[in-house]
């Protein structure tokens, strides 16, 4: 990639010498400043290794990268500059793709309900693949981008996904025959089908089942003068850490044999995989800022009930408004880990006996921000360190500033040495 600005040092260490180099350099007596934010480290080899993967699995569909996911540069960069395309919603997003010298022909403006001004901007950049799913889009496109290839997204089963996205985007397949009328009436060049089987699913048959829809609608296409030659089936794809129900071995297998056999050669198949390539990526570090001991009546101190609610409230430095807003908007579930301090201020992933349960919070003055309401912890004191594995996906990129905390800062690793190649 052509260098324009001066990046990140990418280490080479696995990401636990990287949580021990970066502690053990923190000295807590020390006036520096803020070195005891929370921050992220960022395995570019296991986006690296994503794609292979994909690759290898999946070696007819070209993935497009979904960066509202994660629009981390470094991830950005290193995906351009495997030949992947980007999945864009917005001006600022296809800018972004724009400004690191990749093609617009790389990038497909996935957002079914565009800005008039983003639809123009879009067709000053010569970017043309765009979706629609309803005929006030089809208008605006003709008349601010009328050289456009149109995607018809269509509505797919998404009761089997955590996010179900079909509840604001997707065409019912009783309204194809009218959206298509109305492009043609319109004279656009409308070139496939796309679709979204929704966020976080847990069924590979979804996939299969909206491959067999799409193909019904481009059947259909026929009969409005359309010969489409592009299928885009979207995201929903797991992340690597998803090892039960759904995994992505499991969605190529069904996938990729679908597609062989309901589209020849000569459709081009592209898919908007987010979570799939960062979620497993990230790992974010978070200090104990407070700690509250929960005062008992020591009369039912000892019974069951009392002796399974948490003991403790820890307050760390990252929170539901910053990178766990991941729990409410993507539904995650968070668990803390523990980093023990040793006497050295050295600090080594353990395996520490618990001390009972705990609940743990954001910095915030809102009581919303809570990451776990029941944790199994030790003892953790002011200053320690708990860390989140798989927090790549949904979580800084809608992270706020609110109550004037900061995002976290991102250190970057990768534990395949071709990365560095990339840069
Ligand atoms: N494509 C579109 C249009 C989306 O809205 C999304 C997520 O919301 C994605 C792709 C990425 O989905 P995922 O991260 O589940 O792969």
């Amino acid at each position: 990639m052509a260098l324009d600005v001066a990046l990140p040092q990418v280490h080479t260490l696995p990401i636990d010498q990287m949580l021990q180099a970066r502690l053990a350099s923190f000295d807590p007596e020390m006036e520096d400043a803020e070195a005891d934010n929370a921050f992220y480290i960022a395995d570019l080899g296991e986006v690296y290794r994503q794609h292979l993967r994909w690759k290898a699995l999946l070696p007819r569909i070209e993935p497009f990268f979904a960066m509202k996911c994660n629009p981390d540069p470094m991830v950005m960069r290193l995906l351009a500059s495997l030949g992947a395309g980007f999945d864009c919603a917005s001006k600022n997003e296809i800018q972004s793709v724009l400004n690191m010298g990749v093609d617009p022909s790389r990038i497909i403006y996935a957002n079914p309900c565009k800005q008039n001004s983003f639809v123009k901007y879009a067709y000053t950049n010569q970017v043309r693949m765009m979706t629609f799913d309803n005929a006030e889009e089809l208008h605006k496109i003709k008349r601010f981008h009328p050289e456009a290839q149109l995607v018809l997204r269509i509505l797919t089963d998404d009761s089997k996904s955590l996010c179900k996205l079909g509840l604001k985007f997707g065409a019912p397949l009783d309204t194809t025959g009218f959206l298509l009328a109305t492009a043609q009436e319109l004279g656009l060049d409308v070139i496939g089908v796309s679709f979204h089987v929704g966020s976080g699913c847990f069924d590979a048959n979804a996939f299969g089942e909206a491959v067999i829809r799409a193909r019904r609608v481009f059947d259909q296409a026929r009969e409005y003068g359309y010969e489409f030659n592009f299928l885009d089936v979207g995201g929903g794809f797991p992340s690597a850490h998803v090892t039960e129900g759904i995994t992505f071995e499991k969605v190529a297998t069904i996938l990729g044999p679908t597609v062989d056999a309901l589209f020849g050669p000569e459709v081009r198949v592209i898919a908007e995989p987010g979570r799939y390539y960062v979620g497993s990526a990230f790992t974010l570090a978070t200090q104990v800022i407070a700690r509250r001991t929960i005062v008992r009546d020591l009369a039912e101190a000892f019974t069951a009930e009392q002796s399974q609610s948490p003991s403790h409230m820890y307050y760390i430095n990252d929170g539901m408004y910053g990178s766990f807003n991941c729990i409410m908007f993507d539904h995650q579930v968070c668990e803390p880990k523990v980093l023990v301090k040793d006497n050295a201020f050295t600090y080594k992933q353990a395996v520490v006996e618990p001390h009972g349960y705990a609940s743990v919070w954001g910095p915030t003055c809102d009581s919303i921000d809570c990451i776990s309401p029941k944790s199994s912890l030790p003892l953790m004191e002011t200053g320690d360190w708990l860390y989140f594995e798989n927090m790549g996906a949904y979580t800084i990129t809608a992270a706020s500033q609110f109550n004037g905390f900061r995002k976290s800062e991102i250190l970057y690793t990768t534990s395949e040495q071709e990365v560095s190649l990339h840069f």
